[in-house]
């Protein structure tokens, strides 16, 4: 744990290991109430000052991080992948996705801007400014290990705020890394703190009750995000909260529905199915369905699992036993209520996947809202297509979910890709695109999925407060 600017080691530890192959490759220290109590003494204390810094010295620390990040750009993804289980590529695309929220928000410190606003009073003047919320208390989640720190800290501390991160119990290594790579940048002592908890809810009851804490950051799943967002709220802290997803795909009479299946079966498959964006819910017009079927069929049968370290794997394995059964669940529970199932559908178990949590890559067609997949959020590689013939009543169903974080749509008519995206209740919509993110963009969720947004311009407004100065001349 980094408190302080120390390194606290003298504790009892939990066991770190790898999904690929229960190998334990690591220890971290389990924090004590004390230790989160210092950890948020320290982030209050370094606030005094920090506060005080000009946004230039802020912007140097976060540029300074991010060259360091990316000249350690291989070795944080190798640890990622040993890890997390994700292959070695997409580990080296998420430090760089990672990387680009320190650069992007390096210069939007810069543009924290304040405004003057004219007065009924002629002797009266109206100006802004804009403010650090204070001390911030963040949980990250382990699917994405380096850009969910990155994503909330980079916009904090370009802000003025001082934080003290909570990383995932299954990768608290990568935030170890993180934060080494942020000592080395030279930020305070305090500035940035992390303690490591194999019992979070210990941690997210001190960030939700103490008075220090004035912000709560959090991205994980909607269970744990409400438990969360209730405690905060009666303590009137500020949240952001990055949660579930359960993100409809809907491919229309008129677009190419092999290129639709190409693009699907790579977003779907990413990260083995653990994404909070990951298309959840294929709906195929009738016309489309034999042709998108067999492409998706095809291309999930080809997709490889192994080692995230040997190329041409792409498929890792899923964080742990109990993600496995759930998914396995739901796909039980589809197919009893009549899906069938066109590829997949087992847990893979030849040779040293016998170790892992590795589960095959899935399709399922005839997928109705009797199962139990079509409404719950699916964290693993399994793709179910529910066959529609009316677009008015696609986007019906394709909103018939709590969730509201991602949607993707495919068709090659305009006016049908424009009103599609006007109807669809979700924060992020890809149209003829399977990769709308980037740390210029807005990210987050409407509905149970989650409230404010990370990365853009906005990302840096969660963590400012207003102060509104009047002047009476
Ligand atoms: P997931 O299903 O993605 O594991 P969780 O919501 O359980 O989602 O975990 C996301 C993050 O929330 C992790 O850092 C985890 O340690 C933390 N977490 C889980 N339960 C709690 C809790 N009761 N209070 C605070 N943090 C929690």
């Amino acid at each position: 744990m980094y408190i302080n600017g120390h390194w606290v080691t003298e504790r009892s530890h939990f066991p770190v290991t790898n999904p690929a192959n229960g190998e334990v490759i690591g220890e971290v220290p389990d924090c004590t109430p004390e230790d989160i109590d210092a950890a948020i003494t320290a982030a209050s204390n370094a606030q005094k000052s920090w506060k005080q810094t000009t946004a230039y010295e802020r912007s140097g620390l976060l540029y300074r991080a991010w060259e360091i990040m990316l000249s350690r750009k291989q070795e944080l993804a190798e640890l990622m992948t040993r890890e997390q289980g994700k292959p070695l590529k997409a580990s080296l695309n998420e430090v760089q996705y990672g990387a680009d929220f320190l650069l992007w928000f390096a210069e939007e410190s810069k543009r924290i801007n304040g405004q003057t606003i004219p007065s009924a009073r002629g002797n009266q003047r109206f100006i802004t400014q804009k403010v650090p919320v204070g001390v911030v208390g963040a949980i990250t989640p382990w699917n994405y290990p380096i850009s969910m720190i990155t994503r909330k800290l980079a916009p904090a501390l370009a802000a003025g705020c001082t934080l003290v991160l909570k990383p995932a119990e299954h990768t608290p290594l990568c935030a170890k890394a993180m934060a080494e790579v942020f000592e080395q940048a030279g930020f305070p002592a305090g500035v940035i703190n992390v303690i490591t908890s194999r019992d979070p809810a210990l941690v997210g009851e001190a960030f939700c009750t103490d008075p220090r804490i004035r912000k709560l950051t959090f991205t994980g799943s909607t269970a744990v995000g409400k438990q969360l967002n209730a405690r905060a709220a009666a303590n009137m802290k500020r949240v952001s909260m990055e949660l579930g997803g359960h993100a409809p795909a809907i491919v229309f009479p008129d677009a190419d529905p092999v290129h639709a299946a190409k693009g699907l079966s790579l977003v779907k498959f990413l990260n083995t199915g653990q994404a909070c964006i990951s298309p959840n819910r294929i709906f195929v017009h009738k016309d489309q369905a034999e042709a998108f079927l067999a492409e998706l069929t095809a291309r999930a049968a080809r997709l490889k699992a192994g080692s995230g370290f040997e190329a041409g794997n792409s498929i890792g394995p899923l964080i742990n036993e109990a993600a496995l059964q759930k998914v396995d669940s739901q796909v039980q529970d589809a197919l009893a209520k009549g899906a069938t199932l066109h590829t997949g559908g087992q847990r893979l178990t030849d040779g040293e996947l016998a170790e892992g949590c590795f589960y095959a890559p899935t399709v399922l067609a005839g997928v109705t809202p009797e199962m139990k997949i079509y409404r719950e959020e699916t964290f693993g590689p399994v793709a179910p297509v529910v066959i529609y013939s009316d677009d008015d009543d696609v986007l019906a169903m394709a909103n018939d979910t709590e969730y509201g974080l991602a949607a993707y749509i495919y068709s090659n008519d305009l006016s049908t890709a424009f009103k599609a995206f006007e109807a669809l209740e979700f924060g992020i919509i890809g149209i003829n695109d399977i990769n709308p993110t980037s740390a210029a963009a807005p990210f987050g969720g409407m509905k149970n999925s989650g409230l404010g947004r990370e990365g853009a311009q906005e990302g840096i407004e969660e963590y400012l407060e207003t102060k509104l100065g009047g002047f009476a001349l």
